[in-house]
């Protein structure tokens, strides 16, 4: 037993080595990736349930950098954040962002929102909204065409900093969406006082939407009544399927995106579709 034990305390020092090695490594590449031009942007249609016409598109990075091979923005943005890293990379999309969204409106004729993930970690950061603004103003691009994404789970109830930078946030004109909606543990209650402006339903729960579990498939349905009762626009994401999409439509849900109607595409496949 005591010899089992030794090598099982061996396996856990090694477990952890390898992960903190990872960690060092990601965070290399990270820093490669900002001063090497190595991340990039691609690009995700979301459609309006009713007519599906492209109304907005959801930019979702990703890194180039030899370190970050086979890694995607889950398990980068956590050590992004962790470093700090993370502050200098929104900025460095939301820029991206803005340029791609330029193009879009004047050479495509493109009248919709681009969507914008930003980390929690911004929610604390008082300089976040002057940094958007400038931004902002420097692509000359109006607030309303822009949609900032922040997962439910960086909400903090009765945090005043992160209160604070939302509504800074809301009174520049931009939209807000609370990402993974439904994964967090927001008192819905507490949603009257956050300045959003759309519920974006968690892929989970449309992945679960026709399964025997009981609680979970109900979830969609309860999302949209409350997102009803707020005056909030519902994005579904992770629609895979057709019978998704038309229960989605038929429950009033606004919009949706997911690998059934588009995956996230290159800028070139995105120019080629909403110019179909
Ligand atoms: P998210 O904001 O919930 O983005 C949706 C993720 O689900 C994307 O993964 C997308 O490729 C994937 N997805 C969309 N539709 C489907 C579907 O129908 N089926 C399946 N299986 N997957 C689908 P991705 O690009 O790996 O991004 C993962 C997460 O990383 C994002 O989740 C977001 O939280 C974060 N992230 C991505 N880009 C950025 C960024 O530019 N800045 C920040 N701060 N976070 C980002
Ligand atoms: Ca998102
Ligand atoms: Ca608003
Ligand atoms: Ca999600």
């Amino acid at each position: 037993a005591k010899h089992n034990g030794r090598n099982c305390f061996r396996f856990f020092t090694q477990k952890i080595a390898e992960t903190l090695h990872e960690r060092q490594r990601i965070e290399k590449g990270l820093r490669n990736a900002l001063t090497q031009e190595l991340f990039s942007l691609v690009y995700m249609p979301i459609f309006d349930c009713k007519d599906n016409t492209v109304v907005a598109v959801e930019v979702l990075l990703r890194c180039q950098s030899p370190e970050l091979e086979g890694h995607g923005p889950d398990q980068f943005i956590p050590v992004a954040e962790a470093t700090g890293l993370i502050k200098e990379i929104d900025l460095w999309v939301i820029k991206n962002a803005l340029q791609a969204l330029v193009i879009l409106q004047t050479e495509h004729h493109f009248r919709g929102k681009i969507c914008i993930n930003i980390s929690g970690v911004e929610l604390h950061n008082e300089q976040f909204p002057a940094q958007v603004k400038s931004l902002l103003s420097h692509h000359k691009i109006a607030p309303e065409n822009v949609e900032l994404e922040v997962t439910e789970t960086a909400f903090v109830a009765g945090d005043t900093t992160c209160l604070g930078t939302l509504r800074a946030l809301d009174e520049l004109g931009v939209s807000l969406a609370l990402d993974d909606f439904g994964t967090g543990y927001t008192a819905f209650t507490q949603l009257i006082h956050y300045p959003a402006d759309c519920l974006k339903i968690d892929r989970s729960f449309v992945n679960d939407l026709f399964s025997e579990r009981e609680a979970r498939n109900k979830m969609v349905m309860f999302i949209q009544n409350l997102a009803k009762l707020y005056e909030l626009r519902v994005i579904a994401e992770g629609v895979e399927t057709e019978a998704q999409l038309t229960y989605l439509r038929d429950l009033g849900c606004d919009w949706a995106q997911g690998y059934y109607l588009s995956r996230p595409l290159p800028w070139d496949d995105l120019l080629e579709l909403l110019n179909a």
